[in-house]
Formats: C-alpha cells, sequence, structure tokens
C-alpha cells in the first residue's frame, strides 16, 4: 500500500505551529485539513488523553458555535499520536488564515471555567476521562510559545 502523504512529513523537524496538511476537492469545493501540532514530535512528552479528551470536547464546542465558522467545520479532533489536533474546514485556506481563530479558539479553552459540555455518561463514551486544568495549561502554553509570535517555520512544514 502507498504511504500516505501526513506520513512522509519529516517529524524529526517538525516544530509546534499550525500546518496545512491536505486539500481534497470535494464536489464543487475543498476541504482544507489543518495540523494544529501542540507538541514537538518525538522530542517532547506528548499529551495525555484526558487533556486530549477535553481540548476535543472544548475545541469542538467553540468551533461549533463560531459565528464566521460554525458553517465550515467538518471535524475536529485528536491525532492518534497525541501530539496534536486535526481541523477540517470547508474552503481552501492557508494556515496563515486561521490564526485568529486558533487564537481564539485555545483562549476560550485557556480560560474555560465549568462544566464541561458533553462529559456526561449520555453524551460521550468516556466522559470521567477529563483534565481541564492540564486542557487550560497546554492550550495557555500553545498560545503564549507558538499562537502569539507565530514565525514561517510553524505555519510552513520543514521542506
Ligand atoms: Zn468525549
Amino acid at each position: 500500500m502507498n504511504k500516505i502523504t501526513s506520513f512522509t512529513i519529516d517529524h524529526i523537524r517538525l516544530v509546534p505551529g499550525i500546518y496545512v496538511s491536505r486539500k481534497d476537492p470535494v464536489s464543487d469545493t475543498v476541504i482544507t485539513t489543518f495540523d494544529i501540532r501542540m507538541t514537538s514530535p518525538n522530542d517532547e512528552p506528548v499529551m495525555n488523553t484526558a487533556e486530549v479528551h477535553t481540548i476535543e470536547h472544548l475545541g469542538a464546542t467553540f468551533l461549533r458555535n463560531h459565528e464566521a465558522y460554525r458553517d465550515r467545520v467538518i471535524y475536529f479532533g485528536p491525532m492518534g499520536c497525541r501530539t496534536g489536533f486535526y481541523l477540517l474546514l470547508a474552503g481552501n485556506y492557508s494556515s496563515a488564515d486561521i490564526v485568529p481563530l486558533m487564537k481564539e479558539m485555545f483562549a476560550f479553552i485557556a480560560g474555560f471555567e465549568g462544566e464541561i459540555p458533553g462529559a456526561s455518561a449520555r453524551d460521550c463514551g468516556n466522559y470521567l476521562d477529563m483534565n481541564l486544568p492540564m486542557a487550560k495549561y497546554l492550550a495557555k502554553r500553545f498560545l503564549a510559545y507558538v499562537l502569539t509570535d507565530i514565525q514561517d517555520s510553524q505555519l510552513y512544514y520543514p521542506e
């Protein structure tokens, strides 16, 4: 079988950032898949599943309620390697296009208080597996060290 495109990215040189993973034409539009890379692959500890799960619930809730983007959100969810998330939007976007959206989303997560949306036995398949303090810490860290002054090396995959 052919190696899929995302396995051809040099993960050793990849730093935390926001990247366009792929663009797929679907009927009369394009779906842009973003790689929201939160930790340095094979270099620093991955995120634990509980905080990944919390970021997923909060991020998906934020995106699907966002006035400008809610109709374009196809999917938001974690990478199996737990170093980041995929965001799929309907439309042809660059990584820089969504920096303001990601700043808003991670500020929302960093400042979140109260009950995590969907964290109940009825709404989720593993609702006790949540860690809000760590999700907030990781969101704050991503904002401070990646999003606030994002560089080209954090927006385009290494050659
Ligand atoms: Zn869940």
